[in-house]
């Protein structure tokens, strides 16, 4: 008899790790189990609904301490959040900044919001995330240290920032990084959008940054409707963050005077309040990902022709989307696992374009993008609610 095709393989995997759930299967929902309706119904009962209220200070101050760091400054999504850590970055016009190409939108488009070029970089097959080796030889043959910082010998252009993200939630080699950012006077800035509660060697992830960005999005672990943060531990760019995403308002009684071109990024009090229900519940998402993962792990194990992406041995992942890695041979067969467990019910998504692909970035500076290419043809991600764990 002939070997089943790969498609059917994987269906029958996932109806072993998925039995009797509801069709169609998302591939990502919110779960809201906890104190939502309470602290919500509090903002509506109050009249505080909007950018000020206690919620706001309250989410603040529960997830700097949830994620380890000094400081934490809500803001309206995580994209906006991005944006400021990069503008007190210093990022401006003519600066590159260096992004991995495999990764949303947002983490290209912040760097473009300050004026600045996104100079993309590959990634790794090990942690999904920028691959420092790799990064330290191009950086050898391209950048010069200068009194003035790092340069492009090829295009003149100070390269100012490393701005890593954690790929469906798996930590980036961060020691590695943070090693060739201070040998290259690199300010290294993360983008923690999809790995809240995700720990590289013990520390949470967001920790290794000058600044980090979060996401609250509806479809992240923890969901505040739409909202982001920025995270320091330099209580000067943390004042500085909140002034920014504050209109640059100066604190008075009812004078309307500010003192530079800010933002309108405020994270209101409503959302807030989802968000402090929300960070509540963390320890048991956490717990139903990982179970899922350990089901998707069990189903798939075996399987000919593709392979469950699991964490490495100093990460910790939040498993925030579960992958499923088609072994190279099998690349060309995505699009039709893609199209038959769509039909099946099972909504699975393929890695975003990478980002040199895209029309607004293809004439940006870049390295080799191997093993991008290679990612983006075999990565399918699989449902990952925490309601199936
Ligand atoms: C979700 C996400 C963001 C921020 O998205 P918002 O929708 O603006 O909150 C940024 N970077 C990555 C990698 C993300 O996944």
């Amino acid at each position: 008899m002939a070997e089943a095709a790969l498609e059917a393989k994987i269906l029958a995997a996932l109806r072993t790790a998925l039995p009797e759930t509801p069709h169609p299967v998302a591939l990502h929902e919110p779960r809201f189990a906890g104190r939502e309706w309470e602290y919500v119904k509090e903002c509506l009962d109050t009249g505080w609904v909007s950018s000020v209220g206690k919620f706001v200070d309250r989410f603040e101050a529960d997830l700097a301490a949830y994620m380890g760091v000094k400081h934490a400054v809500a803001t309206v999504n995580g994209t906006a959040a991005l944006h400021v850590c990069l503008l007190l970055a210093g990022i401006a016009a003519d600066d590159e900044v260096l992004v991995p190409s495999l990764t949303f939108i947002a983490t290209a488009n912040a760097v473009a919001y300050c004026g600045a070029t996104p100079h993309f970089v590959d990634s790794d097959e090990a942690s999904l995330g920028v691959a420092p080796a790799k990064l330290a030889d191009y950086l050898a043959g391209i950048a010069e240290v200068t009194a003035q910082g790092c340069r492009n010998r090829l295009t003149g252009r100070p390269i100012k920032a490393l701005l890593v993200m954690h790929a469906f939630g798996h930590p980036a080699d961060l020691d590695g990084l943070a090693e060739l950012c201070e040998r290259y006077r690199l300010t290294l800035i993360e983008d923690a959008a999809e790995s809240l509660g995700s720990y590289y060697r013990g520390r949470h992830t967001g920790q290794w940054g000058l600044l980090s960005a979060v996401s609250f999005n509806g479809n992240k672990i923890a969901t505040t409707g739409g909202g982001g943060a920025l995270l320091t531990n330099d209580s000067a760019l943390a004042k500085r963050a909140k002034h920014l995403t504050t209109t640059a308002k100066l604190p008075h009684a009812w004078e309307f005077v500010h003192d530079e071109v800010g933002y309108n990024y405020r994270l209101p009090n409503l959302n807030a309040a989802l968000g402090c229900a929300q960070l509540e519940q963390m320890e048991g998402f956490l717990a139903a990902k990982r179970r899922l993962a350990e089901r998707y792990a069990e189903a798939f194990a075996g399987l000919a022709g593709a392979r469950f992406f699991t964490e490495q041995a100093h990460a910790r992942s939040n498993y925030w989307l579960n992958v499923l890695l088609l072994d190279p041979a099998q690349a060309a067969s995505r699009d039709t696992v893609l199209q038959a467990t769509h039909d099946a019910g099972f909504l699975t998504r393929p890695i975003w374009t990478p980002m040199h692909r895209l029309s607004m970035y293809q004439n940006c500076p870049r390295m080799d993008l191997v093993v991008t290419e290679d990612l983006h043809r075999r990565v399918v991600c699989l449902p990952s609610s925490v309601v199936l764990g």
